[in-house]
């Protein structure tokens, strides 16, 4: 049994995405993420079946709280997405109160300071 991981419901989309590596499509499936580019507030995302797109950082955007919920219906054939990341991410809870909310080191020596 796969230990369960936690995190904040206010986390950042960018930070959470570039570690559970799986985006949401509009249509329902589950992509592998290749690679993320940070461009200003947006990244450039490219799936493991050569889609590239544009993303908004946003806790709130439709990718976020799909990610979130775990709503798909299907996952890519074409990403090939390993049984061990699905299981994690389907291990994964997002939680108000508790959990990594994936800040940087800089950022939790300054909250440690308050
Ligand atoms: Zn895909």
């Amino acid at each position: 049994m796969m230990a369960k991981r936690y995190y904040r419901k206010r986390v950042d989309l960018f930070r959470l995405i570039d570690k559970i590596k799986l985006w949401p499509s509009r249509k329902g499936i589950l992509h592998g993420i290749r690679t993320i580019q940070r461009i200003g507030d947006q990244a450039q995302i490219t799936t493991h079946c050569n889609k590239t797109f544009m993303a908004n950082d946003s806790r709130n955007s439709r990718a976020a709280r799909w990610l979130r919920n775990k709503w798909f219906k299907d996952v890519c054939p074409v990403c090939r997405i390993p049984a061990w990341k699905l299981e994690k991410y389907s291990s994964t809870q997002f939680k108000r109160h508790y959990g990594s909310a994936l800040l940087s080191e800089d950022e939790l020596d300054k909250k440690n300071g308050d």
